[in-house]
């Protein structure tokens, strides 16, 4: 601990966390709004900031097996989503490495 987070994004619209206000993502990484959390809607982002990532576990969802990560804010530890380690269905490879954040963690911080 005591890494606090230290990347601020400058773009005209930044997702950050609702809970310590961090900056998490720009919107423009945006790859799709079609994506449903623990907590409903979901986005699907090419690059996220200021997260850490837990230890892998596989994971049976509705479009099939993959191989995913928790992540957590590293402001405040809060779990804002997860990522695609790997998936094993061909039509959901374009996943791979991409970062899911709950819809309903996040706020418009700028
Ligand atoms: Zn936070």
């Amino acid at each position: 601990m005591g890494l606090k987070y230290n990347t601020y994004l400058d773009g005209t619209k930044i997702y950050g966390c609702y809970k310590c206000h961090a900056h998490l993502a720009d919107h423009d990484e945006i790859l799709s709004r079609n994506f449903r959390g623990q907590h409903g809607k979901a986005y699907l982002f090419n690059s996220v900031v200021n997260i850490n990532t837990s230890e892998q576990s596989e994971r049976n969802m509705t479009t099939g097996r993959h191989v995913v990560r928790d992540i957590t804010c590293r402001g405040c530890g809060e779990v804002v989503g997860w990522k695609y380690d790997k998936a094993y269905e061909p039509s959901e490879k374009y996943k791979e490495g991409k970062f899911i954040l709950e819809a309903e963690l996040l706020m418009v911080v700028t």
